[in-house]
């Protein structure tokens, strides 16, 4: 047997740098099996989330006989858990009133915390003061399906109301097919819509974004796929459960 001598022992560059080549390789494969499964792990926060969120809205529902409108007529801010809650706007107003905790309304993949006295970048791209109301809506990364297929603002009744101005509540008799009707879910701001000029409902969990339904459900798949110009998936929108298109 061969034995080697100290000089024989010690590494060479070639071989050190082979190992350390190596160690490289296996260390981007653990980091990116560790991404992989923290962003598993927040798309699985999101969907409990949207189920909670899903409880709040029956208890609504079912002592009110109507769905929340995007916008209530009240306004109010209520500070709890470090979280505000802004009864002026649907979520604020299930939170208030179901007690629940406001951390549900929060989808872990985005998280923008603003508070009084930051500023945010106006469309001008220069830094404006928040006002409350402005404050709570670039807060907010759950979407309201307030306006179904029309276009919000232009009072459109196919959703589950906006409730600006004297608009009235959706009753609950309203919503033919709760099973397949799109409540809640991953968005940019107030409201998603599937006739939105930019993505709303927003590619976030590996391209995709997750969605509540007026039964509890949760369902996940790429915004393309959720605002399609089709009627199976055009007339989920809407508390008809026809496509409008
Ligand atoms: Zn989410």
């Amino acid at each position: 047997m061969k034995i080697r001598g100290l000089k024989g022992a010690a590494f060479s560059l070639v071989e050190l740098l082979v190992t350390i080549a190596i160690i490289g390789v296996l260390a981007a494969l653990v980091t990116s099996g560790l991404g992989r499964a923290k962003s598993a792990g927040r798309a699985t926060v999101c969907r409990n989330n949207l189920r909670q969120t899903y409880f709040a809205l029956a208890l609504y529902v079912s002592d009110f006989r109507a769905y929340p409108p995007a916008q209530a007529v009240f306004d109010l801010v209520v500070h709890r858990e470090g979280i505000d809650l802004h009864p002026l706007i649907w979520y604020g107003a299930l939170g208030v009133y179901s007690g629940i905790d406001p951390r549900i309304f929060v989808c872990p993949q985005e998280v923008t915390f603003l508070r009084p006295g930051l500023s945010m970048s106006g469309s001008d791209g220069k830094p404006h003061s928040v006002l409350p109301a402005q404050m709570m809506t670039a807060f907010l990364n759950y979407g309201y399906n307030a306006t179904g297929s029309g276009i919000f603002g232009a009072g459109s009744n196919l959703g589950l109301g906006e409730g600006q101005g004297d608009r009235r509540a959706v009753g609950e008799q309203l919503v033919l097919n709760p099973s397949d009707m799109i409540a809640f879910g991953d968005g940019k701001g107030l409201v998603i819509s599937p006739v939105q000029a930019d993505e709303n409902p927003p590619e976030r969990h590996n391209s995709k974004a997750s969605l509540g339904f007026c039964d509890g459900h949760v369902e996940t798949q790429t915004p393309r796929k959720w605002c399609e110009k089709s009627e199976t998936a055009r007339s989920r929108w809407n508390n008809d459960h026809l496509p409008h298109l």
